[in-house]
């Protein structure tokens, strides 16, 4: 009897044993769920939510209660950088590297064609005007190992939905499903919608069968009275169920064509902007801002629904900043102020996002952070997110991770040095807009523009608005950072142009100082 009551004991501890092992290895393979809402040329005040110290008039004028909800439940990044422009932040974020190493500098579209306005003073340099390749065969364009295809190798479910813009036309690269996506959902290689609405098919005309601005694979949608921000969340959530039934954990990478132009409002939100006296153009950019937080509100919601909150984190950013450069006689529909310009300059206004991220259970909810980080730190950062470490990749990964910014672990010394690498030229005209390099370094930035080789030295720390040019009167801290710039530019290879009348490339900046 006592025989048999040990032997029961003992069975009933070797079970506790066993579930407790099974429970340990379940909670370690449970793998978070991560999404990425990437919206396009959202400038740093284009929010209701305040990423400066002080509630400004911008924050008044747009309503985004989706991006309130997030920022309370997660950590905002006040000091949060891209690029200037589209395709150059959209491949640092896919691999890691800063756009002085992948060279894809400015947009791409057209196969072995830059974009590139024209301009008189110099010849700009052989930059990747084809974006990335998963294959290391292709002209003109970075070869690199992707950050979906890493996701997708440890076990993820990954969805591409929205603007790809990683590569052009007729490359691998426009595809999102060569780079490491199980779905893609609208995206190509074009990097705007040729319209948001379903009435204009989202802008196929089959009497432009050539135009590169039809958004695919919609057709479902034509003439559903449905603005494209709507089908692509409708989509997402598709794609998301199609991942819970597969049992895998999923990556969505949620990147809206809004808000960038054309502008066109959503009809859902537009009257109550024109009823708070805005002007046209500023009434239907507010209502696309509305309609981006619509469907972020919308993704958490089916989050809630399905029992995911808890084991998905969401990553918000932006890619460039506002566009508030205009043609002459234009009304700009956003401004970025108290920052400098916006989209396609080196000043903030152009490069400074607003970031929140939510990670239930690390992050704490409701806080900011004002340390400072750059797009292509998002690619460590999500595979540390992920529990992925032994990864290999073909390109050097020059991003750092900001989970100890998350979980308060750590920060980067004072002397993190963050750099930018604009050979190229845009287009419109206005401050901090024209072929750059660019360094941050604590407060301070450095600009150095290549046509006439002039500096820009700002103290962000007292003007962030970069109103006082401090080049002249500090010649200390000028060479200090034109020789990191410098030193970071010829270490990195970094590709630059050459004067039309001369011929000779554009000197490096700490050389300027030597001449
Ligand atoms: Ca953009």
């Amino acid at each position: 009897m006592i025989f048999i009551r040990k032997l029961i004991q003992t069975l009933f501890f070797l079970n506790l044993i066993l579930l407790s092992s099974c429970t340990n290895s379940n909670v370690k393979n449970v793998k978070p769920n991560i999404i990425v809402f990437l919206v396009d040329d959202m400038g740093w005040q284009d929010t209701s939510v305040p990423f400066h110290k002080e509630v400004s008039t911008f924050n008044k004028r747009y309503h985004t209660p989706a991006m309130e909800k997030l920022a309370s439940e997660g950590k905002m990044f006040t000091q949060a950088y891209a690029c200037s422009v589209c395709s150059p932040t959209r491949v640092s974020f896919l691999t890691g590297m800063n756009a002085a190493k992948h060279r894809v500098t400015n947009w791409t579209l057209k196969k072995n064609q830059s974009p590139d306005a024209p301009q008189d003073i110099l010849d700009l340099p052989q930059w990747n005007v084809n974006g990335i390749s998963p294959l290391p065969e292709n002209d003109n364009t970075i070869y690199a190992t992707p950050l979906p295809q890493l996701l997708n190798n440890a076990g993820y479910f990954t969805i591409h939905c929205g603007k790809a813009h990683f590569g052009a036309i007729g490359t691998p690269g426009e595809n999102p499903l060569n780079l490491g996506f199980d779905i893609n959902i609208a995206g190509h290689a074009a990097g705007a919608p040729g319209s948001y609405y379903s009435e204009k098919h989202f802008g196929n005309n089959p009497k432009n069968p050539d135009s590169p601005w039809g958004v695919p694979g919609l057709e479902k949608y034509y003439d559903k009275h449905i603005y494209l921000n709507e089908a692509l969340t409708l989509e997402a959530i598709s794609a998301m169920d199609s991942s819970l039934k597969a049992k895998k954990p999923f990556f969505l990478y949620m990147a809206h064509y809004a808000v960038h132009s054309p502008i066109q409002e959503d009809p859902r939100f537009f009257d109550k902007y024109v009823k708070d006296s805005l002007n046209i153009i500023e009434a239907r950019y507010a209502s696309m801002v509305e309609s981006m937080d619509k469907s972020l509100g919308d993704l958490m919601l089916y989050l809630d629904k399905n029992n995911l909150t808890d084991n998905t984190i969401i990553l918000f950013m932006s890619d460039n900043g506002g566009l508030s450069a205009v043609a002459r006689g234009g009304t700009p529909h956003t401004h970025n102020k108290p920052l400098s310009s916006g989209k396609g300059s080196a000043h903030e206004g152009g490069i400074r996002e607003p970031m929140i991220v939510k990670w239930p259970g690390t992050v704490k909810p409701g806080t900011r952070n004002s340390n400072y980080l750059i797009i292509e730190d998002f690619f460590p950062s999500i595979l540390e997110m992920a529990g992925i470490q032994d990864y290999q990749t073909v390109q050097h990964i020059d991003g750092i991770s900001f989970v100890p910014l998350l979980n308060d672990t750590g920060k980067p010394g004072p002397d993190r040095k963050l750099f930018w690498h604009f050979p190229n030229y845009w287009g419109p005209v206005g401050p901090g807009i024209g072929a750059s390099s660019s360094i941050r370094k604590g407060d301070w930035k450095l600009i150095y523009y290549h046509a006439d080789r002039h500096f820009e030295l700002f103290n962000l720390g007292i003007d962030i608005g970069e109103s006082n040019n401090l080049a002249e009167n500090n010649p200390d801290k000028l060479k200090e950072l034109a020789t990191d710039l410098g030193n970071y530019l010829r270490d990195s290879k970094a590709q630059m142009p050459s004067y039309k009348n001369t011929k000779k490339p554009v000197p490096y900046p700490d050389k300027v100082l030597q001449l």
